[in-house]
């Protein structure tokens, strides 16, 4: 069967992607934005000039193919900028990711003392209990350095209190990570010549891409390159219906005009929110399905974009907000991210960054009120001079975060098994598949449905575990198989028994022999021989002698061999519990960029 046109919802980086390789392969596709703008999430706004993103996206990817497509359609648009973030607390800056002696002197001579012991005392005695995230970051770095750099800004951004979000979170990263990997990383880290993999960790972290005018130039191109290649992006057209029937989709509808229009194709794909999706079925989906999809939550956000009258504030990318007397979770200084996003270089666009829920108070303020309020703020933290503030603006984003709580992963699973009895329709996408994904994993599960509607059999559920990186690590797959070998054999478990007994029977034997050798051959060192006597007690020089020195070299020989592998038992567990606790800390390391 022909296959086309494609019906794609949403133009973000997933929409956009797909019907960007499907237009290369020559199929038609048909993609519907409900907003004005293409990039969803990874838009750029244009206020008087200013260029400022939702957020602050950086770009940057393991995975080959999306970088391919990045070069392919920016260029040298695309730049590689250096990456510097603070964290602003107590009115001082801290690098992060944080720095042991740039962190203390920061704080003080007598905070770093009181963090030192309450690391101590999280090191001694942990809590038993690891459940909640307050448990999981003060069991590694003490309760101090947890309401110092972890709690305020965790709280701003999920609006509950660390001690209600669960330690699986923040060790679903570490969690990932197998202590295989652990070791692997260990032991490849010293062994493997052609890569340091501690440039890689310093390269993800202190450097990135970012399109010289911000991601929406990304977005924009792609629009230009999709269209030229015969296919539509429909901006301003919400998908109100989805319309199916047996195992299929037949159309969508939008409404334009105050009209419903149907939209046909062979193959859908979508990258709405998947809890909307769901409730746009028509007929409408069974009971369970709607339930399980509206028990999907979200977090929300909005950006104050402020335009002050200076050059320069400060030279960081963007700063977190520790402070808990203020809203404002994060700042971005955009001219920072690219010179080119200020039209004028006296003038700084910095991006307030509020989290919050649609609906609450601060997403319901008015805009000249918020305004107000990250005037206040700025001034408040003695960052800006609230007479420096020129202009103003302010863009919410509703389903910035999907949110993953207690109950998400079973929602979504009852949601999966019925989709997955609609033959062509995919789900794609960070919101489209509810899952707290960078644009590059968008960009990828949507190349691989465009490329499942070419013929391939790509699981893309699948694609955030099999393709799933830690920005610091990854292994190649030949590197882990022959560590799959190396590594059971290397760390194998000392039996102290085996140990014990062996070496217990070469001592006992040796003395044994020797002793029978000097009664039989007699001789000076039979002398020698007698002074055992002062440690085994009954030992003569006679072949009684020898049984009895065979007794006593067995059992010291024994309780030698029982202590050697004991010890190296123990120190074997306890080198592999410092090396997880050291993988963790890495792959903690910057954690709080992944908001
Ligand atoms: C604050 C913040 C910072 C981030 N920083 C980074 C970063 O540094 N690097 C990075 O790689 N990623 C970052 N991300 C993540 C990135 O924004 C997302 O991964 C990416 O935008 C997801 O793309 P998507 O196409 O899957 O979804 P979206 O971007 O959500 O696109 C979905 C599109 O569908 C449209 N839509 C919804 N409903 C309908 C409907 N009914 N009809 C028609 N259209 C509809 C929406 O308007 C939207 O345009 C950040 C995210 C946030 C919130």
């Amino acid at each position: 069967m022909e296959k086309g046109p494609v019906v794609i919802i949403g133009a973000g980086p997933a929409g956009l992607t797909a019907a960007y390789v499907l237009s290369k392969a020559g199929i038609r596709s048909v993609v519907l934005e409900k907003d004005q703008t293409a990039g969803g999430i990874a838009r750029t706004v244009n206020y008087k000039g200013y260029y400022f993103d939702i957020g602050g996206h950086r770009f940057f990817t393991k995975v080959k193919s999306v970088e391919d497509i990045w070069k392919e359609v920016l260029g040298e648009n695309l730049l590689r900028r250096n990456r510097l973030s603070r964290i602003y607390y107590n009115k001082k800056f801290f690098y992060y990711p944080l720095r042991p002696l740039n962190a203390l002197l920061g704080l003080g001579i007598w905070n770093s003392i009181l963090i030192f012991f309450s690391y101590l005392i999280a090191q001694l005695f942990p809590s038993k209990q690891e459940d909640t995230f307050e448990q999981w970051v003060s069991n590694r770095f003490g309760k101090r350095l947890f309401k110092i750099f972890f709690k305020t800004y965790t709280e701003k951004v999920w609006g509950i209190s660390c001690s209600e979000i669960s330690a699986e979170w923040a060790g679903q990263r570490v969690k990932g990570l197998s202590l295989m990997t652990a070791l692997k990383n260990a032991i490849l880290k010293s062994q493997s010549p052609q890569k340091n993999k501690k440039d890689v960790i310093k390269t993800l972290i202190d450097e990135f891409d970012y399109p010289k005018f911000g991601p929406g130039m990304m977005w924009q191109a792609m629009v230009e390159s999709i269209e030229k290649k015969g296919s539509r992006v429909c901006l301003g057209k919400t998908v109100e219906g989805i319309r199916w029937a047996g195992n299929k989709v037949e159309a969508v509808e939008v409404k334009q005009n105050g009209q419903i229009d149907l939209i046909h194709g062979t193959d859908f794909i979508s990258s709405m929110p998947i809890r909307e999706a769901l409730q746009k079925f028509k007929p409408g989906v069974p009971n369970e399905v709607l339930e399980a999809a509206n028990q999907l939550k979200y977090r929300d956000f909005l950006t104050v974009a402020l335009i002050i009258n200076k050059p320069m504030l400060f030279p960081d990318t963007w700063v977190y907000i520790h402070d808990p007397e203020v809203k404002v979770g994060r700042i971005q200084n955009f001219k920072n991210w690219s010179p080119f996003m200020v039209p004028d270089p006296n003038k700084t666009c910095l991006g307030l960054e509020y989290f919050c829920f649609e609906g609450d108070d601060l997403w319901n303020l008015p805009d000249d009120e918020l305004i107000e309020l990250g005037k206040k703020e700025l001034e408040s933290l003695g960052l800006v001079d609230r007479k420096d503030v020129e202009d103003g603006t302010v863009v919410r984003m509703p389903k910035a975060y999907p949110v993953y709580d207690s109950t998400y992963r079973q929602s979504l699973d009852v949601v999966r098994r019925f989709l997955g009895g609609i033959d062509n329709l995919q789900l794609v996408g960070r919101n489209g598949m509810h899952k707290y994904n960078n644009q590059d994993h968008s960009m990828l599960t949507a190349m691989l449905s465009a490329e499942n509607i070419l013929g391939a059999d790509h699981d893309l559920w699948a694609v955030n575990v099999e393709q799933e990186y830690h920005e610091e690590m990854k292994i190649e797959p030949s590197e882990e198989a022959a560590l799959e070998k190396i590594l059971p054999a290397v760390f194998s478990r000392l039996d102290p028994f085996g140990l014990a007994t062996a070496i217990g029977s070469v001592l006992g034997l040796l003395i044994f022999l020797a002793t029978a050798w000097v009664v039989l051959m007699g001789g000076p060192a039979s002398a020698y021989f007698k002074l055992l006597n002062q440690y085994f007690f009954g030992y003569t020089v006679t072949m009684k002698g020898a049984l009895i020195g065979l007794a006593y070299g067995f059992s010291w020989g024994f309780l030698l061999g029982w202590l050697i592998a004991y010890l190296r038992n123990f120190l074997i567990a306890y080198y592999i519990y410092r090396l997880r606790r050291k993988v963790e800390l890495l792959t903690f390391r910057d954690f709080l960029d992944h908001f």
